[in-house]
């Protein structure tokens, strides 16, 4: 008789986005004549830059004809885009990545939550609370947990991100095998100090822990004292991969298109102690498991780093953290405290209420949709997550209408 994999039973009924889409859902075929604003799931709404589609629309062209065309490609992607990504993106950081240390993906979703595959099943996982929920899920999974009682997976250590921390976990008193780390932040719109995260490498480094570091928001960052990548903290070849996407830099969510840097001096150990490169045993996994982002779609990733398309994408951030900043001046105009927006775009507000109650008050009377924080965990309640990923003016009118309802 098959069997299924019990762990999956683990999991919380249904995932985070699909509740409020059911809640969404029924709010609007009850009231079909509401025009529902939808700052909640964190999608981005502007079309893709010009360079870009400029280079999709060259490179299908080429596909056409015999001469240029291309069937499947190298799996860890082409050394066009992976020499870009290690020379633009890290070596005029001052941060070294070869170009084979960077594996192109189609999205950093898969990677992330891919990654923990080359990992023991017993090794103890820190996870921030709240979280973007892929990390959590894909442990539960594989069987790292126990189950869930109170919100709360039994075996996972669980890094607190309040108000007392200002959003950003502190190195906890206890070891951790494999630690997840996501700055800019997603759901908090927080980010980490060069101290904080020397803090978290120091740390990694005494537990021969790995830190997985997401950093899919890094193009938000605007304050130069705010490090972009983990590797400019020395040490972090030793202790971290990082996780990229194209999707919230470029408009690429629908498009798909990620990288993960694993640096070739990264290494975890066997049961009997022997060391092994992390970057074989993922080599290892991507190429036996993935193959390849399709060419046009790396030839636009490319474009990414060309003067044009530099500049269109600096637009595109720089138009939605505009209304990341009206976002939290309406915010702090109406008494509430809140968090991020200026250096990531979701903003964390603490509604000092039940977060699923203010959820459903801002689509019943604002016909607005947020997403309540106690869907990214347990520390998540008593706070909401908007997003600044729509058009100017549906946040003005959304803001309108939030002001309205909360008066
Ligand atoms: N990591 C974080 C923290 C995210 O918020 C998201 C998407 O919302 C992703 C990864 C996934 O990005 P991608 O579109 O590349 O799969």
């Amino acid at each position: 008789m098959i069997r299924i994999n019990e762990n999956y039973t683990k999991l919380k009924a249904s995932y985070l986005f699909a509740d409020i889409a059911r809640r969404v859902g029924a709010y609007v075929a009850a009231h079909p004549e509401s025009a529902v604003i939808r700052l909640g799931i964190g999608d981005v709404t502007e079309p893709l830059p010009p360079a870009c589609v400029e280079a999709l629309h060259a490179a299908t062209d080429e596909m056409s004809r015999r001469a240029t065309f291309k069937g499947y490609g190298p799996e860890q992607g082409y050394p066009f885009l992976r020499e870009l990504v290690a020379q633009r993106d890290y070596a005029d950081r001052g941060c070294r990545v070869e170009p084979d240390e960077v594996f192109i993906s189609d999205g950093s979703k898969c990677d992330c939550g891919n990654m923990q595959e080359i990992f023991a099943t017993d090794i103890r996982v820190a996870i921030p609370d709240p979280v973007y929920p892929v990390y959590v899920d894909t442990n539960v999974m594989a069987g790292r947990t126990g189950e869930a009682a109170d919100g709360r997976y039994e075996g996972i250590l669980y890094l607190e991100s309040t108000a007392a921390n200002g959003y950003v976990p502190q190195v906890p008193d206890a070891p951790a095998d494999l630690v997840y780390l996501c700055f800019p932040n997603n759901p908090t719109g927080a980010v980490a100090t060069r101290p904080q995260l020397e803090a978290w490498v120091a740390y990694a480094r005494r537990n021969k822990a790995v830190i997985l570091f997401d950093s899919a928001y890094e193009a938000y960052i605007r304050d130069p004292a705010i490090p972009h990548s983990i590797y400019e903290i020395e040490g972090a070849r030793d202790v971290a991969i990082e996780f990229r996407s194209f999707s919230k830099t470029a408009g690429f969510t629908g498009t798909r298109c990620a990288y993960t840097v694993v640096p070739k001096t990264l290494l975890a150990w066997d049961r009997a102690g022997r060391p092994h490169a992390l970057h074989s045993l993922w080599n290892r996994r991507h190429t036996t498991k993935f193959n390849g982002v399709a060419y046009p779609i790396q030839k636009a990733a490319a474009a990414i780093y060309t003067d044009a398309g530099r500049s269109q994408t600096r637009g595109l951030t720089d138009f939605y953290l505009g209304n990341a900043r009206l976002i939290r001046a309406a915010m702090a105009a109406l008494g509430l405290r809140c968090v991020g927006g200026d250096n990531a775009p979701y903003i964390w507000i603490d509604v000092g209420r039940d977060s699923w109650e203010f959820f459903d008050l801002l689509l019943e009377k604002a016909q607005v949709v947020c997403t309540p924080g106690a869907g990214f965990g347990r520390c998540g309640e008593g706070h909401v997550r908007i997003s600044a990923f729509n058009s100017r003016e549906n946040v003005e009118k959304a803001l309108v209408r939030i002001a309205a309802a909360l008066k």
